[in-house]
């Protein structure tokens, strides 16, 4: 039964290439032109901005999350992906970034035993706009994949704010403050948590996020992220 609504699923909406959007086979999250030149982050990272060595431009600065990680750079083919994910109702790639990310935690976490995943909250605008918060697809995919229980909302979004990819690095910064709190410490105090957005710029709204985790005595915090953008304007 569940095979013939899975064959009746993907007639019906067949998967497709998460960077270009190609028809590929339900297995696979992207199609094999793209898979060869995904930006994928590898080797060696900084733990405090998820960047390779040689990207990395933050000097290890200390945040208020233990270490930072993606699988991959949001440049070449997976940009346009991602912008159909995060804004043209493309909600089914999330999979294939879920994926991805899954086995960036297994392996950059790999010592870390978590008690669970949430997401980074979006605003009630956005989710209206969108019909979903991105950040809530990944996080329960890669729960799903890796085993770490999912907690929805821990963090909520206290108002709205400017879109955040119209600021600079300065106005990001001020921008956030005091945007997210929780409803839920309890749920908060001694955990060990794994913090899920989908693209991620300077850190910043990671790192308020995590301000209110430490806030309210989480023991520690890691986050994932789908994607890294160049650390453009951030050098200090
Ligand atoms: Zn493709
Ligand atoms: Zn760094």
């Amino acid at each position: 039964m569940s095979k013939l609504k899975d064959w009746a699923a993907s007639s019906l909406f067949p998967r497709r290439c998460a960077c270009c959007g190609a028809v590929v086979s339900a297995e696979k999250g992207f199609c094999s032109e793209c898979e060869k030149s995904l930006p994928r982050i590898t080797g060696e990272v900084c733990p405090a901005c998820g960047r390779g060595k040689k990207k990395c431009t933050c000097k290890n600065k200390s945040n208020y999350y233990d270490a930072i990680a993606a699988p991959f750079y949001f440049e070449g083919n997976i940009r346009l992906g991602i912008h159909r994910f995060k804004f043209r109702r493309a909600a089914y790639y999330a999979d294939a970034y879920a994926r991805e990310m899954s086995d960036t935690v297994a392996l950059r976490f790999k010592n870390v035993k978590f008690d669970y995943i949430t997401e980074v909250p979006s605003g009630k605008r956005a989710r209206r706009e969108r019909g979903y918060n991105q950040c809530e697809l990944l996080a329960r995919a890669v729960s799903k994949n890796t085993g770490i229980p999912y907690k929805k909302g821990i963090l909520k979004k206290i108002y709205e704010t400017e879109k955040q990819h119209g600021l600079n690095y300065y106005m990001r910064q001020g921008n956030l403050t005091g945007v997210f709190d929780s409803d839920r410490p309890e749920e908060i105090k001694d955990k060990v948590i794994l913090l899920c957005d989908d693209i991620s710029t300077s850190g910043e709204t990671l790192n308020e996020c995590a301000k209110m985790l430490w806030l309210y005595g989480a023991k520690n915090i890691y986050c994932i992220s789908a994607a890294l953008t160049e650390m453009k304007g951030e050098k200090r």
